[in-house]
C-alpha cells in the first residue's frame, strides 16, 4: 500500500516545541518543580478561567486525586458516566468506592440529567447518599451542566468533571471543568493537545489544589527530615514535559478551530447520506471542540456494519475506532448498578469515530470520506 496512514488523533506538535523544551533544559529544572510548570499552569488557567491548577502525571492521576480530595473511600457511592473511557472510572475503584453508572442522553451524548436524578433519589432513599458525581465531557461535547448542577446543589453532592477529552469546549460561555468543585484535563498523546503524557487538576478552591499537590508529592510534611502523616503519591508532571505544554497551549485555539473544521467537513459530506447522523453539534448552547468527529448509523444498516466499515478503512490505511464500549457492558463492571443503558449500547453498536487529527489536510479528509462513501 502506498497511501500514507491516516491516524485517528495523532500528536500535533507546535513549531517551537524544541525551543520551549530547551528552555526547560537550560533552566536545569528538568524534574519537578520548574518555571515551565508554573507557566504552563498559568496558561491553562488563563485559557479555561480556572482559578487554581496543578499539573499531574496523567488525567487519570488528576481524577484519582480529585476523588481523594473529596474524601471518597471504601464503600462510598460515586455516580458516574457509563459511556466513557475506562480512565474515568478506574480512579473510583482505586479508592475502593462503588461506581453507579448513568447512561448518556441523545442531545449531548453525555450524562442524562433525568437518569441522574433518578439515581440520586434512589440512593438517598436507601440511605446511601452518593459521595460525588463524576461526569465526562465525551469527545469534546459538553454535558448538559445546568440541570446536573441543579441536582448536585439540591442534594449537596460535589461534582467532579472529567474534561480530559474536552480542553477548549465551552458550555454557555463557560469552559468545561470549572462548574464542578474539581476538574481534570489530559495531555495524553491523542488528546486536544499533548505533553507526551500528563494531566491537570483544576478547582475554584485553592485549599483543594494545595492539598492535592501535597499528596501528589509523596505527602511530605514540613520538617527538616522526611516526615509523613498521610499516604502520598508520585503524581507530578516534570518541567521538561511542561515545556512541551507551553508550546502546545500557544496553539490550542488553532487546534480547536482545526478540529471544528474537520467536523464541519464530515457533517457536510456525510451528514447528507441517508441513515448517517453526525454527533450533535450542540450549537444552541455550546462551542464543542469535536475532539473526535463521530457518526452514528441507522439501525437498518444492521449490527456489524461499523466494524465492517472500520476494517474496510483499515485496509486503506485509515484508522477509525468504535465508540467507547459502555462501562456496564465491561466484564470489570458486570455487577455494577446501572441507570438506563440502551442509548450507550446503541452508540457502541452503530457509532464510529473518524480520523480527527488537527493536522489533517483537505486531501486526507477527502480520502476518508471517499472510503466511507463506498461503504454506505
Ligand atoms: C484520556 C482519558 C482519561 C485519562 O487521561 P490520561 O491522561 O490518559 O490518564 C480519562 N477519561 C477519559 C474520558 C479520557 O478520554
Amino acid at each position: 500500500m502506498n497511501h500514507k496512514r491516516i491516524f485517528l488523533s495523532p500528536p500535533h506538535l507546535a513549531a517551537d516545541t524544541a525551543e520551549t523544551v530547551c528552555e526547560a533544559i537550560a533552566s536545569n529544572y528538568v524534574a519537578y518543580p520548574g518555571p515551565q510548570l508554573t507557566q504552563f499552569e498559568q496558561m491553562v488557567k488563563d485559557y479555561t478561567g480556572a482559578a487554581h491548577a496543578a499539573s499531574m502525571s496523567s488525567g487519570t492521576a488528576a481524577l484519582h486525586l480529585a476523588l481523594i480530595a473529596l474524601g471518597v473511600g471504601a464503600g462510598d457511592i460515586v455516580l458516574t458516566s457509563d459511556l466513557t473511557f475506562i480512565g474515568s472510572v478506574n480512579p473510583i475503584t482505586y479508592c475502593e468506592a462503588t461506581p453507579v453508572l448513568i447512561d448518556s442522553e441523545p442531545r449531548t451524548w453525555n450524562m442524562d440529567p433525568v437518569l441522574l436524578r433518578e439515581a440520586v433519589e434512589k440512593c438517598v432513599r436507601r440511605g446511601q447518599k452518593p459521595k460525588a458525581v463524576l461526569l465526562v465531557h465525551l469527545y469534546g461535547l459538553p454535558a448538559d451542566m445546568d440541570p446536573i448542577l441543579e441536582i448536585c446543589r439540591e442534594y449537596d453532592i460535589p461534582l467532579i468533571e472529567d474534561a480530559t477529552e474536552a480542553l477548549g469546549t465551552f458550555y454557555k460561555g463557560r469552559h468545561v471543568g470549572n462548574d464542578g468543585i474539581l476538574g481534570a484535563y489530559s495531555f495524553n498523546g491523542n488528546k486536544m493537545i499533548t505533553t507526551g503524557g500528563g494531566g491537570m487538576l483544576v478547582s475554584p478552591d485553592k485549599a483543594l489544589i494545595d492539598s492535592s499537590v501535597h499528596l501528589a508529592t509523596q505527602a511530605r510534611d514540613p520538617a527538616p527530615y522526611y516526615l509523613h502523616t498521610k499516604r502520598g503519591y508520585n503524581y507530578r508532571m516534570s518541567n521538561i514535559l511542561a515545556g512541551v505544554g507551553v508550546s502546545q497551549m500557544r496553539v490550542l485555539e488553532d487546534r480547536v478551530q482545526a478540529r471544528r473544521k474537520i467536523y464541519s467537513y464530515y457533517a457536510e459530506r456525510l451528514g447528507a447520506i441517508k441513515g448517517v447522523e453526525m454527533m450533535p453539534d450542540c450549537k444552541d448552547f455550546a462551542r464543542p471542540t469535536f475532539w473526535l468527529s463521530c457518526l452514528r448509523l441507522d439501525k437498518s444498516y444492521g449490527l456489524g456494519k461499523p466494524e465492517a466499515i472500520r476494517q474496510a478503512l483499515e485496509a486503506e490505511n485509515i484508522e477509525t475506532r468504535r465508540i467507547w464500549k459502555p462501562m456496564h457492558t465491561q466484564p470489570l463492571f458486570a455487577e455494577t448498578e446501572m441507570y438506563g443503558g440502551a442509548f450507550g449500547e446503541e452508540l457502541f453498536d452503530y457509532g464510529l469515530c473518524l480520523p480527527s487529527g488537527s493536522a489533517m489536510s483537505e486531501e486526507d479528509l477527502d480520502r476518508v470520506c471517499t472510503a466511507l462513501e463506498k461503504q454506505l
